[in-house]
């Protein structure tokens, strides 16, 4: 959520934060938090960090009727809730505003006037935990002790929840569900339905259209509003700046790499320009490609463990910055200096500025990703013809229509708009307008696959190059936004680029030597602490890029003489001449490996494992049958040796596709431990359950 906002505002805020946390217990005391605790709420603290976290004052000092609050991690959450503010503000002329839901307390919850309404549009993350930014608010509302005022009730609180998760998880969509629950058991009036989207279906943005019809009537008729036709407001402003010359932004993140100054931490909003130290080919394809790329990170100063993430900040391609530009009819201005400013006290500036159409197009909005029903109906008041504005409001009024002509041949904006103006340029969208339409570029993340054991100043990723021909009569190809950029730049470190090329060098040449900004996520997918636990690894495709990192990490342990115990690795993709990754590195640590490991396991006397005995390797090539093999396939055939490993103490890891292996992978076990320890499969599902709760089941899917 908070990712995507790279203003100075925010890096202030950052600093305050940085030094309030250096500072705590002097400036703003857990103590004191605690102690406001124990005496109820509604003592205001006279601090002025409380002031500026106080939800009420926040309402009332920028005359505001509506807050929406976001619990994001990904930014989608985020964008939901600025969509909110944006048509309650144009449908009803309500004064709203968006936070940070990090940013407030909400020990006043009690006193928000009822003639105020909050939003939450509350993601739920992982095993059904909150996002990151969510945290501390979520502690608070499920705090047992905490009393809001004399009755404990939240009476006269106005609200609604719209939650985003995937119903592949387990505890889908936990966070907004229990959230609507807790208020309403509190006493709130919830003025319209709880709604969710379903990211694991496909159909968020779907599931949030049809929530926020429903939600806007029973909203508009509760609080008796009076509905206008919807006319664009612009929060930012677009003005063309006297800054020229070293001052303007092309790109940079931050005012310390404009002056050229590398200083970490490294962050979202300040990514360490990594030199791509190797970048190798994996697939053997004509028309596929899978990217092994090296960053060196020795001179960072960066640290990253074993089974973390790598957070990768791209931008878009020449051709794609071209389109968008032309179809807005913007080319001419591509250079032109702008200064960006804000119209509502609580907006923020969404990149650093002065800074030109260029850079914003090309760093920040994520302009090759989904088009919505909704702003197909926003923008249309803009259309170059009366024609184009038909076509536009029609298509954003009709799903099916919607999904054949524009979602299901994955047109980017750039693409549905020329389709609908017949290549006529919309000249009359005001920048502000996609400024606050287009969602902005957030990083992409990837499972490191390398183990920082064996390698802690060089990070390796493991990555399949997205391209997506829909349609195969059009030449219309929808390319992956990074994952194109770093075949663009292994392509440069080979001396021969292709078609869809990128700013490699970056803004004012700071990329160049091949660079690509990037930053460390660290993740809870770890490796038993022991490293005498056998492993068992289900990773097909990139999903094996943290098993890589395991095996690697094991190996580098055994060689420098510490014990450790057995891993199993099931492996899946097309074919064993095609995309089998990594084929030549994992014989080297199974050339020794016993074929009977369940005897060799049983044995009381056997001899110790060492880097070329620990590995066993389960493939699953799909096009290579009559009946598709998939690794829970593999995973069944070998239930007895699973069982005995788990029996032993093992960890079991997933890595890869959320959308149905992890799914049928965890199916599998569950089959698997119920047959072999004979017991039900309600009893064998508590089993897979208590191993989740014990981290003996890890899952890294995406
Ligand atoms: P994007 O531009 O983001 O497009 C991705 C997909 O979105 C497209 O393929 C398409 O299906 C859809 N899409 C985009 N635009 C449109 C449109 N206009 N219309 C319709 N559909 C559209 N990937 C790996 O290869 N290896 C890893 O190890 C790995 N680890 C990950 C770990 C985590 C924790 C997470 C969250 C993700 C991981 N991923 C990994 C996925 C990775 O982050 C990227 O999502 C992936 O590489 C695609 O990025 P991209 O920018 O190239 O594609």
């Amino acid at each position: 959520g908070q990712l995507d906002v790279l203003d100075i505002a925010v890096l202030v805020l950052i600093l305050l934060a940085t030094g309030a946390y250096f500072t705590k217990g002097s400036l703003w005391a857990v103590e004191e938090k605690e102690d406001r605790y124990k005496n109820g709420f509604g003592n205001e603290s006279s601090s002025l960090s409380a002031d500026a976290r106080n939800v009420v004052a926040a309402l009332e000092e920028n005359g505001k009727d509506v807050i929406i609050f976001y619990g994001s991690q990904t930014g989608t959450a985020e964008d939901y809730a600025t969509r909110i503010s944006k048509e309650a503000s144009q449908k009803y002329g309500l004064a709203t505003m968006t936070a940070d839901i990090e940013d407030y307390d909400f020990e006043n919850l009690d006193k928000v006037p009822s003639d105020k309404v909050i939003v939450f549009v509350m993601a739920t993350y992982g095993e059904g935990e909150p996002t990151d930014n969510a945290v501390q608010f979520w502690e608070f509302i499920n705090d047992e002790d905490v009393e809001f005022s004399e009755d404990s009730s939240l009476k006269n609180l106005k609200y609604v929840v719209f939650g985003l998760g995937n119903s592949t998880y387990e505890h889908y969509n936990l966070i907004g569900r229990s959230l609507d629950k807790k208020l309403q058991s509190l006493g709130a009036h919830r003025i319209g339905p709880y709604g969710e989207g379903d990211d694991g279906a496909g159909s968020m943005e779907e599931d949030y259209l049809a929530w926020k019809e429903e939600l806007f009537p029973t909203w508009q008729k509760e609080e008796g509003l009076e509905e206008h036709e919807a006319v664009y407001e612009p929060v930012l402003e677009i003005v063309d700046s006297e800054d020229s010359g070293d001052s303007v932004f092309l790109g940079e993140f931050n005012k310390a790499q404009l002056q050229g100054v590398v200083k970490g931490p490294f962050s979202v909003s300040n990514p360490y320009a990594a030199p791509v130290a190797a970048a190798r080919e994996m697939f053997n394809s004509p028309d596929r490609n899978c990217i092994h790329m090296e960053f060196d990170i020795s001179d960072s100063g960066l640290k990253y463990n074993t089974g973390d993430h790598l957070a990768l900040l791209a931008q878009n391609s020449d051709d794609e910055v071209t389109k968008f530009l032309k179809i807005f009819g913007l080319e001419d201005k591509r250079n032109s200096v702008i200064d960006v400013k804000t119209l509502d006290s609580t907006a923020k500036v969404p990149f650093p500025t002065p800074t030109t159409y260029d850079a914003v197009i090309r760093y920040h909005l994520e302009i090759n990703g989904h088009v919505s029903r909704q702003l197909l109906s926003s923008i249309a008041p803009f259309a170059p013809s009366e024609d184009a504005k038909k076509t536009a409001m029609r298509l954003g009024s009709s799903k099916e229509e919607f999904a054949s002509k524009i979602a299901q041949k994955y047109y980017n904006l750039a693409k549905a708009l020329d389709v609908i103006s017949e290549g006529v340029a919309w000249k009359n969208v005001p920048f502000s307008f996609i400024v606050e339409s287009v969602n902005h570029l957030i990083p992409r993340y990837y499972s490191i696959s390398s183990s920082s054991k064996e390698n802690p100043s060089t990070i390796s990723i493991t990555a399949v190059v997205e391209s997506i021909q829909a349609d195969k009569e059009s030449d219309y190809v929808l390319k992956g936004v990074a994952t194109n950029y770093i075949l663009d730049v292994k392509n440069g470190l080979d001396g021969k680029r292709k078609a869809c090329t990128y700013q490699i060098e970056g803004p004012r040449n700071s990329l160049e030597g091949k660079k690509i900004p990037m930053f460390v996520r660290h993740s809870n997918f770890k490796l038993p602490s022991n490293p005498q636990k056998p492993i068992i690894m289900i990773g097909p495709g990139t999903g094996v890029a943290p098993f890589r990192a395991f095996v690697h990490e094991r190996a580098t342990l055994a060689a420098k003489g510490t014990p450790i115990g057995p891993a199993l690795l099931f492996f899946g993709c097309r074919s064993s001449k095609e995309d089998f990754l990594y084929e030549e590195e994992w014989t080297q640590y199974s050339k020794d490996t016993p074929d009977d490991l369940i005897k060799y396991l049983e044995d009381e006397g056997r001899s110790p494992l060492t880097e070329s005995s620990f590995l066993k390797l389960e493939t699953a090539f799909s096009r290579e049958t009559s009946q598709k093999v998939y690794v829970q396939h593999r995973l069944k055939e070998h239930a007895k040796l699973v069982n005995k490993l788990l029996k032993s103490g093992a960890f079991f890891y997933v890595c890869g596709d959320a959308q149905r292996m992890a799914r049928d992978v965890q199916s599998t076990l569950i089959d698997i431990i119920s047959e072999q320890r004979s017991i039900s499969r309600s009893k064998a599902e508590d089993v897979v359950k208590n191993m989740r709760t014990q981290n003996l089941y890890q899952e890294d899917v995406w």
